[in-house]
């Protein structure tokens, strides 16, 4: 089981929203977790349960930031808003940098977003589970 984090600036929540309608059954055996906002949208118009946390311009970024640096997400959909100044901007880049310490797949928009879905359905994110059996503290 995969830890999957949803996140959507405000005019790209319709796109993630259909994107997650459009890949529900993908989702559906993973844990999920998203800022605030998105994580209601979704679950308004899917029967996914998202465990969400503070809304991105109040901490939601950090939040899902402190999983990847503990090594815990496996991926991430981040869908940015690249035309429009964001008041949080330095967690994003932050979340974006634990990211890359930690070799996260991090999908920034849609097209990216298509293709890690893909690989999530036919089990290219296996290696995920073994770093999670292996990882320092690991009850196996
Ligand atoms: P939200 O946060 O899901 O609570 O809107 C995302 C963001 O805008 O950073």
């Amino acid at each position: 089981m995969l830890n999957i984090a949803f996140i959507a600036h405000d005019r790209k929540k319709d796109e993630i929203v259909n994107f997650v309608i459009a890949y529900e059954h993908v989702f559906t055996p993973h844990n999920l977790y998203s800022t605030g906002t998105t994580g209601t949208r979704i679950m308004e118009q899917t029967s996914l349960s998202i465990h969400r946390f503070m809304s991105g311009p109040l901490g939601g970024d950090q939040q899902i930031g402190a999983l990847v640096a503990q090594n815990e997400m496996d991926l991430i959909v981040f869908l940015r808003d690249p035309l429009m100044a964001q008041p949080h901007e330095p967690d994003i880049i932050a979340l974006l940098r634990l990211c890359d310490v930690q070799g996260i797949p991090v999908a920034t928009n849609i097209a990216t977003a298509e293709v890690l879905v893909k690989a999530v359905e036919r089990g290219d994110f296996a290696w995920r589970e073994l770093v999670h059996k292996y990882k320092p503290g690991a009850s196996e």
